[in-house]
């Protein structure tokens, strides 16, 4: 809990200079209403769920008669919890063996990092581990995935590291996943290469690839992981949107926290799904190898806070 404390910290200065302001002895009026509203949409959370907090914050105030701004700190973390802990659903890996996971996103946002923090943070638990390194299009994702295998004492399928070559990335992840049925691993993380979702010829072959694992094992992939950047702000929803369109996303990866005085977009992404969010399986909140935590909503929104 200290690390997301630590990892939050520019969020966190950034909300309670502004908080400062709002939540000290004064009315609860409209005046303080606009201003939370600013707060909030300056942190990125976006119209739909700014409002949907405003309502909710009024009916809370309302119903238990608060009169005074310095109620409304709780009020609001509570609200927040409601809202964020949909989200909070953590990914089971136990349920299938390979469990095949496919990571995707657009480029620099951290997948192949996060892919180094998953693989440190299922070997810490106990399971077998292997890694696919399906970004054929840039060298330098291959070797960065080497060296995170290395560092985790976890194999790597990779191509040959010949240049000539145009990179097949469905053949290395489907030599992947057979690989760690006639190893009996636990767990396959494959990495893919970053792609707009404008790229349509990109967004086809990401759609291949997923069509590949599922031919080496029928109901692989069992977990299409989107891996967004925190400091996308709104763009995120529509990244959410397009590869959720092209692969069917069943969690997400909300990476670089730590370096976002911002971190509504959590709250947006929340508020844009209000019957059946995607589930926010983990939060990045530092470049180091455990700085990846599963997603709490109390835990977060606590984090935000003191
Ligand atoms: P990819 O292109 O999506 O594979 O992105 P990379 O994994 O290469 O990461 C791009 C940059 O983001 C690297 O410099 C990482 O160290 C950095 N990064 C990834 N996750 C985090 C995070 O949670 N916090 C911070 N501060 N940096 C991160």
């Amino acid at each position: 809990a200290s690390k997301i404390r630590q990892g939050l910290a520019r969020t966190r200065q950034n909300l309670s200079k502004q908080f400062s302001g709002l939540f000290g002895n004064r009315k609860i009026d409209e005046e303080l209403y606009e201003e939370l509203e600013t707060i909030l949409l300056t942190a990125d959370t976006g119209v739909t769920a700014t409002n949907w907090l405003l309502e909710s914050l009024r009916k809370k105030v309302k119903r238990d008669a608060l009169n005074n701004a310095e109620q409304l700190k709780g009020a609001l973390q509570e609200t927040l919890v409601s809202l964020l802990t949909p989200l909070a659903r953590p990914l089971d890996v136990d349920t299938k063996k390979p469990f095949v996971i496919m990571i995707t996103g657009v480029n620099g946002v951290g997948k192949t990092t996060t892919i180094g923090k998953l693989a440190y943070y299922y070997r810490s638990q106990g399971k077998s581990v292997l890694l696919a390194a399906g970004d054929t299009f840039r060298a330098a994702a291959r070797e960065q995935l080497l060296a995170w295998g290395e560092r985790n004492g976890v194999t790597v399928i990779a191509q040959e590291n010949d240049t000539q070559k145009k990179g097949d990335p469905a053949a290395v992840i489907f030599d992947a996943v057979n690989a760690a049925k006639a190893r009996n691993i636990d767990i396959v993380l494959a990495d893919t290469a970053g792609r707009l979702t404008t790229q349509l010829h990109l967004m086809e072959e990401i759609k291949k690839i997923k069509r590949v694992i599922t031919k080496a094992m029928p109901d692989a992939p069992h977990e299409i992981l989107l891996v967004l950047d925190a400091n996308t702000g709104q763009n995120a929803i529509s990244q959410v949107k397009a590869f959720d369109e092209a692969l069917g996303v069943t969690g997400l990866i909300l990476t670089k926290l730590d370096g976002t005085a911002k971190g509504g977009i959590i709250a947006a992404i929340a508020a844009q799904y209000p019957q059946n969010p995607p589930a926010l399986r983990f939060i990045g909140v530092g470049e180091g190898l455990d700085d990846l935590r599963p997603f709490n909503a109390e835990e977060f929104v606590e984090a935000l806070f003191d």
